[in-house]
């Protein structure tokens, strides 16, 4: 009887110690209404790196609030130039590269007529702009993203503090500046454009930051951590978005790894890892 009890409680202990050891998989939840064929890229994270610390709000947390999602009649990705754009930008790849992304329409738009107001210490006020986007909302829009070669900054934090782009939680503005993005490596500069639009509009899911793994959605203070984010979400991540989609996520990697053939070796690796999972072959 003895030796019974302690067998279960060496069993209980090594099952309490495993699921400790992945919070992320509890943060996944169940896949119910997951194809068994398409489980496996929120079964396997062998491709990310695990965060020391891990942690973040789960996808349960996440679906029973309040959160943005597209809707039939408003499911367009409208990225809107506030200025001229800089040679450098390139319509067509970031397009093709959202639109694997979210598997949703995008479309660029220019709002080049008004000039911007109210620069301080050389930098523009991500909610100025923001509250400017949300009075010119397209009706088919499901996020307006407003984008500025100028430098910005966040009221909260003051022009002191280094800002690349601010997606809000709820009202599906975001915008973004490529100021920090400039490179004379033009993959890199792509590489960090794909990044920062996609980390914004994210947010207009209502999605935060990730702690679990290093994932598109870790924060940045810095063009070197920034950089060193991948390309890919989370399986965390993932599944957030998936849930509001319902994309299918085999076409959706094999889309993103056309739209990123000119990415950083580091992110098509990982790409390339998450399409060689069991199912998708
Ligand atoms: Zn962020
Ligand atoms: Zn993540």
């Amino acid at each position: 009887m003895l030796r019974s009890l302690f067998c279960v409680s060496i069993v209980l202990i090594l099952a309490s110690l495993t699921s400790a050891q992945e919070p992320w998989k509890t943060a996944v939840g169940g896949l119910f209404d997951v194809d068994p064929a398409e489980r496996i890229w929120f079964q396997d994270a062998s491709a990310f790196q695990p965060r020391s610390k891990p942690r973040g709000k789960s996808v349960d947390y996440y679906l029973s609030n309040w959160h943005q999602t597209p809707t039939d009649q408003r499911r367009v990705v409208v990225l809107r130039w506030l200025e001229t754009p800089p040679s450098s930008w390139d319509s067509l790849l970031v397009c093709r590269y959202l639109r694997a992304f979210f598997q949703l329409p995008v479309r660029v738009e220019y709002d080049l007529e008004r000039p911007i107001q109210g620069l301080n210490e050389g930098k523009y006020s991500a909610e100025r702009l923001q509250s400017r986007l949300l009075k010119t909302m397209p009706d088919d829009a499901f996020v307006l993203i407003g984008l500025t070669a100028q430098d910005i900054y966040s009221e909260d934090n003051g022009p002191g503090y280094l800002l690349f782009g601010q997606g809000h939680y709820y009202n599906r503005t975001a915008v973004a500046s490529l100021y920090h993005m400039k490179s004379s490596d033009t993959r890199l500069f792509q590489h960090r454009v794909f990044k920062l639009l996609s980390h914004e509009i994210m947010h207009t899911f209502s999605v935060e930051h990730c702690g679990f793994f290093h994932c598109l959605m870790n924060p940045s203070g810095s063009i070197e951590e920034s950089d060193a984010r991948p390309l890919l979400l989370c399986p965390v991540c993932l599944r957030k978005l998936h849930a509001d989609l319902g994309f299918r996520l085999e076409r959706r990697y094999r889309e993103l790894l056309t739209a990123a053939q000119s990415a950083l070796p580091g992110d098509a690796t990982l790409l390339l890892r998450r399409l060689r999972l069991p199912s998708s072959k």
